[in-house]
């Protein structure tokens, strides 16, 4: 599982770090950030889905393994075949 906060939206309510300490940390003002790249392991699941459901704001969010977190772009993708050639004639695709 891997998961996202989006420090733009955290209102510094606390929650999360209350329920998954390993993997929030709070600010001076209570504002949350994410301890490590977002990975969270299978053990720590449950406190990690309590924390994303119990945020007041929705600020964290569970992403899939192949989405693009912000932190890498994503490489090119493999042309696995040649693209399509359309050829503009007096307005027509061919
Ligand atoms: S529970 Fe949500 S709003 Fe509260 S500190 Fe954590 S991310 Fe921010």
């Amino acid at each position: 599982m891997r998961i996202r906060l989006d420090r733009t939206i955290c209102d510094g309510f606390g929650v999360c770090a209350k329920h998954a300490p390993k993997h929030f940390s709070l600010d001076d003002w209570g504002y949350a950030s994410l301890i490590g790249d977002g990975t969270v392991e299978e053990a720590d699941r449950d406190d990690v889905l309590r924390a994303l459901f119990d945020c007041p704001v929705h600020a964290i969010v569970e992403i899939g393994d192949n989405e693009f977190d912000g932190e890498a772009r994503p490489g090119p993708a493999a042309a696995t075949e040649e693209a399509p050639v359309f050829e503009a004639r007096w307005g027509y695709a061919q």
